[in-house]
């Protein structure tokens, strides 16, 4: 029997849902900000936003605190108003 050979790491996350702050009041009944933070207060105030994944709405842009504001959720969150411009974090290197 092999066991997994290299545990330098040793963390293995399973990986859990993430949820917006919205998805995750409704379902949950509590924010667990699973999405808060990505997108930074700076980034936000210049009217940009991360896409990210909620299990719940798809691929969305949430504000600092993790709230759906993509006009295009499948849960309509976002609604009227919210523009703001898409916003990649994919890079790690990039600051
Ligand atoms: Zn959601
Ligand atoms: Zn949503």
């Amino acid at each position: 029997m092999v066991v997994r050979s290299s545990s330098k790491n040793g963390h293995q996350s399973a990986h859990m849902s993430d949820y917006c702050l919205q998805c995750s009041t409704r379902i949950f009944g509590e924010d667990f900000k699973e999405l808060a933070g990505i997108t930074t207060l700076e980034e936000w105030a210049q009217e940009r936003a991360c896409i990210v994944l909620c299990e719940g709405c798809g691929p969305i842009q949430v504000d600092p605190e993790g709230r759906c504001v993509s006009s295009d959720c499948f849960c309509g969150h976002g609604g009227e108003k919210v523009k703001v411009q898409r916003l990649f974090h994919a890079d790690p290197e990039e600051k």
